[in-house]
């Protein structure tokens, strides 16, 4: 079988592709390269923007498709503040492109890489599939509208598809070669080890006064080998005719900032030097993933559940590519 895995050069789309791979599946990607890197790409890669047409076209004709994982997004959530008509434009538009060159070409299923961002401030706490979507970021909407799109495009032309609502990726492939490398970097694990390696002067705290039991954010962290598995997991789902549909994927934890700073500094042997600072906008209290459904119905299993072993595989690759992937 062959898979198309559009922003496969990305941090998410890279780690699925080894696992695609190691699964024995054909993997082509298309990926622009703006966020992306040519060196965690070890499979054909087409270097273009989804949103030229004749571009998309020509990888669908050259190649018998069976099946898409589609990752290239802009995914900044203050950046989506700034700019929604960038956020709006490029990601629905090339979801809508994507979505019509497959129907050309009789592709009929797709892994959607979707985010927590669509329900905005929890009403419940650990958050089902069923939560009320109320995005409060263009980011989390471009990916809502999407999903939205994905379900009238499988009642209207039988495309089935998975969206995959990920809570916070995080870590890096234990072999080490491939991992975090966000130019600018703003989350909170590589940014807290850049710290560690005195590459940051200090990380700040985003808020102390959040009803939580230290003052500081709840996230439910995520081990990117474990979202590849549930990605390979869906595609096999939607080879055997399951129905569309969209799952969280979280380990079902909350880990206060604080914390995570504290195992950073147990992992690592080191301080990390911090600065306390005010919320940034838009960050909910709590963030917290039931996964039941991707258990039950997937048959997921995250392999690094635990919040040390996350951080230590995530220092494996910093410490060892202090400058991330060599251009
Ligand atoms: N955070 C922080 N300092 C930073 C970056 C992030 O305190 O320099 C906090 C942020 O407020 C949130 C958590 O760390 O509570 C995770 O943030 P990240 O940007 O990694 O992921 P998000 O939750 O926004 O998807």
């Amino acid at each position: 079988m062959t898979i198309l895995v559009t922003g496969g050069a990305g941090y998410i789309g890279s780690h699925t592709v080894r696992a695609l791979q190691t699964k024995g599946y054909d993997v082509i990607v298309v990926d622009n390269l703006s966020k992306g890197h040519k060196q965690a790409v070890q499979v054909p890669l087409y270097i273009g923007d989804l949103s030229d047409r004749s571009f998309l076209e020509k990888v669908f004709a050259e190649n018998q498709i069976d099946a898409v994982i589609h990752f290239a997004a802009l995914s900044l959530v203050g950046e989506s503040v700034i700019r929604p008509d960038l956020y709006f434009g490029s990601n629905i538009t090339n979801a809508l492109s994507l979505l019509d060159v497959m129907r050309k070409y009789g592709v009929s299923q797709i892994v959607f890489s979707s985010t927590a961002a669509v329900y905005g401030e929890p009403m419940e706490v650990p958050i089902p599939e069923s939560h009320p979507k109320q995005p409060t970021n263009p980011y989390g909407e471009s990916k809502l509208f999407i999903e939205m799109i994905l379900q009238r495009y499988a009642e209207a032309f039988g495309i089935r598809y998975i969206a995959l609502r990920y809570f916070n990726a995080a870590g890096a492939d234990p072999k080490g070669d491939i991992g975090e490398d966000h130019r600018p970097e703003t989350h909170l694990i590589p940014l807290v080890l850049q710290a560690v390696l005195g590459q940051r002067d200090r990380l700040q705290i985003f808020g102390t006064d959040y009803p939580t039991p230290d003052g500081t954010c709840l996230r439910d962290y995520i081990h990117v080998n474990d979202l590849s598995d549930a990605h390979v997991l869906a595609l096999e789902a939607l080879a055997d005719g399951a129905s569309s549909t969209a799952y969280n994927l979280g380990n079902g934890r909350g880990f206060s900032v604080r914390k995570v700073i504290e195992t950073a500094e147990k992992v690592t042997g080191r301080l990390v030097p911090v600065d306390e600072g005010p919320r940034r906008p838009g960050d909910p209290a709590v963030l917290v993933a039931s996964s039941d459904r991707a258990v039950q119905e997937l048959g997921w299993q995250p392999r690094f559940a635990d919040l040390e072993t996350i951080i230590a595989t995530a220092w494996n690759w910093h410490k060892n590519n202090p400058n991330g992937f060599q251009e």
